[in-house]
């Protein structure tokens, strides 16, 4: 693998576009990150909280870490300090200790609502009436530590294009339902997380503004 030749090709593919890259390096050495950050890139992604933590130490402090996977309330307090997005929020119980990090540690925590959009139901996430319900609660606008900046969701795994492009159709339209609603302190959408390495492209195209790709930078885990 040509990592520094593989974000090339994503940063050319990503000109012109709103669209921004999360590099995802998961189970990948620090040596590969580094290589990723001599690149030019400022943007990584984990979905382990133990990972995450232990690689953040070691690297460079001007690094956003995104955390994408599913996010237990007992470790919601190692990555508070210093996490720059949440992506996988998917219960008020969760938004709630995410706030109360962002109290203690006093700052306002970005976060993304992880909504259930593939036909597997093992993958994470809310469905549009949990969304509505978290939204809309009395006790959200409690919530002054945290900030939901939009949405994230994951495709079927699937080869049927048109199977994922009706899925991310369907979240983005979900999305800008919620983007039209008047803005809150807390709650102020602009992000749109959809894509990873199978399906970039057609979250590109159904208006991603975040991908997150791993393999097809890095190589197969
Ligand atoms: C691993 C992972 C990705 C990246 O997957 P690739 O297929 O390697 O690009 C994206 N999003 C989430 C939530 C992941 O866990």
């Amino acid at each position: 693998m040509n990592i520094k030749n593989n974000i090339l090709k994503f940063q050319e593919s990503l000109l012109g576009t709103s669209c921004k890259l999360v590099a995802v390096t998961k189970t990948k050495p620090i040596s590969d990150i580094l290589e990723a950050y001599e690149a030019g890139l400022t943007r990584f992604g984990e979905n382990k909280v133990q990972e995450l933590t232990e690689k953040s130490s070691q690297l460079p402090e001007d690094i956003e870490w995104h955390m994408i996977g599913h996010l237990q309330r007992n470790k919601v307090k190692y990555i508070a300090p210093f996490i720059s997005l949440i992506h996988s929020v998917d219960s008020f119980r969760l938004l709630q200790e995410v706030n109360k990090e962002g109290i203690k540690n006093n700052r306002i925590i970005n976060c993304l609502l992880q909504m259930h959009i593939a036909e597997e139901e093992t993958k994470f996430g809310l469905s549009e009436k949990e969304l509505f319900d978290l939204i809309n609660s009395v006790e959200f606008d409690d919530l002054q530590n945290i900030k939901i900046l939009g949405l994230m969701g994951m495709a079927t795994f699937t080869d049927d294009e048109k199977q994922i492009r009706k899925e991310f159709k369907g979240l983005k339209k979900l999305f800008e339902r919620i983007k039209e609603q008047p803005a809150r302190e807390n709650l102020f959408f602009s992000e749109l997380s959809m894509g990873m390495s199978s399906d970039y492209k057609i979250g590109i195209e159904e208006g991603s503004t975040m991908i997150r790709v791993g393999s097809a930078i890095f190589g197969s885990r």
